[in-house]
């Protein structure tokens, strides 16, 4: 008999039918002798439908109230899900992040969690019960209601699993594990038995949004060992897992790839000491958090300044630049938020060179232009126009070996 914690997401709640098809396989588990905690999201839509609907009352809802209304989309499930289990005869109870004490900082709609009381959980397993949670919620110390950020019941499940030793974190999806890249973007993707904790950080960071990154990050720090499960078919999934010989042989392991992101440029700042800070002074102070930077190498005593951001960021970080030229007397500021950035991530790249020339050659020969780059000890990202999505994550994904045989 093992505690297992499971995580549905949106689309495997996204109706009645589905949360009852849930339901069904949760009482498999339960049926077999394994004490099991449910950690649901909100139906599929449903988080993006409040968010909208705060909006068009207050164009930047206040942060408290936004994270209580936004939080309502997992009660709403956790609830029906119990009475699912209730309706084929399967003991359960449904808590809020609130009632089991999911205690988190105060920092609303990206909150951290500091700690989670377990007595309650506990009590219940000991009955027989299933234990229904919301996901993505919890509450600071004064009680206020807060969020984990978008994708955040990743992170409450493996924080469950964490606080109670489970014996495995499964997350089920509508995918059957994660893959070499999004099998929605390339079909030629090949799902991966295993991936270390460290190649899924980096997966995630760069924009896999499969697992939510703190949930990785904490299942890493508490070695929880965590599977990525379909909730439609049976599988095995896929495994996170540390490092091991085998999997060195792998140079490359996925691709990643962002929408989000945006550039900008200063033309012809002075090239004096503490321009950079000049600069990015003011985007950090306006909690603006900052991806990729370069600077050319001067010429005429003068040089470019190159940063990416966040889309959402793009206009006030256009607005802060704006000021920024006048006071350094720049030439000008030029941008473009219509690029992304794909990423090869691998822990085989630690052992091996050649693969930056392989990844511009084969861009190269697509015509496609790399506008920036930038490397570390496992991935090389290069930001391309948009239009090359696609393209390039294909074109990087063939040359590196990653399809499936065709069948
Ligand atoms: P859920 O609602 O269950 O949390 P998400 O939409 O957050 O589901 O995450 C699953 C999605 O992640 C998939 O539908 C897929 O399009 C996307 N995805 C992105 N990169 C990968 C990858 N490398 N492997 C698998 N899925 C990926
Ligand atoms: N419902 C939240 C969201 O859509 C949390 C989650 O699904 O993990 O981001
Ligand atoms: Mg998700």
């Amino acid at each position: 008999m093992a505690l297992i914690v499971q995580k549905y997401g949106g689309t495997s709640v996204g109706s009645a039918e589905r949360i009852k098809a849930v339901a069904a396989k949760v009482k498999k588990w339960r049926d077999d002798g394994h004490d099991v905690v449910v950690v649901v999201s909100a139906m599929s839509g449903e988080t993006n439908r409040l968010i909208d609907l705060a909006k068009s009352i207050q164009a930047t809802p206040v942060p408290r109230e936004l994270d209580v209304l936004v939080a309502t989309g997992e009660q709403v499930t956790i609830a029906l899900l119990s009475m699912a289990l209730d309706e084929i005869g399967c003991p359960a109870r449904s808590y809020t992040g609130h009632q089991v004490h999911i205690l988190t900082d105060s920092v609303h709609s990206k909150a951290r969690i500091l700690e989670i009381d377990d007595q309650r959980i506990r009590a219940d397993l000991a009955k027989g019960r299933v234990v229904v949670v919301a996901g993505f919620q919890g509450s600071d110390q004064d009680g206020n209601i807060t969020t984990l950020g978008r994708g955040g019941s990743d992170t409450s499940a493996v924080a469950l699993a964490a606080a109670l030793k489970a014996d495995e974190c499964q997350i089920y999806t509508d995918v059957d594990g994660v893959y070499t890249t999004d099998p929605r973007v390339v079909s030629a993707a090949r799902r991966l038995d295993r991936i270390t904790f460290e190649e899924m950080l980096e997966m995630a960071s760069l924009g896999s949004k499969v697992l939510q990154i703190r949930s990785v990050e904490f299942a890493g720090k508490y070695n929880v060992p965590l599977r990525v499960l379909s909730s439609f078919v049976e599988g095995a999934g896929t495994l996170i897992t540390y490092e091991d010989e085998e999997m060195e042989d792998a140079l490359i392991s996925g691709i990643a790839f962002n929408r989000d992101e945006a550039k900008l440029t200063v033309l012809g700042v002075p090239d004096h000491p503490g321009v950079a800070s000049k600069i990015l002074g003011p985007i950090g102070k306006a909690n603006i958090e900052v991806d990729m930077i370069i600077q050319n190498t001067g010429a005429d005593d003068t040089t470019d300044f190159t940063f990416t951001v966040h889309r959402n960021d793009y206009a006030a970080a256009l607005k802060i630049l704006a000021k920024v030229k006048d006071e350094l007397g720049a030439r000008a500021v030029s941008s473009d938020d219509k690029i992304v950035k794909i990423s090869l991530v691998g822990v085989g790249m630690r052992s091996h060179a050649g693969i930056a020339s392989t990844m511009f050659e084969a861009l190269a020969n697509e015509g496609i232009n790399i506008r920036m780059i930038s490397t570390s000890e496992i991935k090389i990202s290069v930001v391309v126009d948009e239009k090359y999505l696609e393209l390039g994550v294909r074109t990087l994904h063939s040359a590196f070996g990653l399809d499936q045989a065709p069948n």
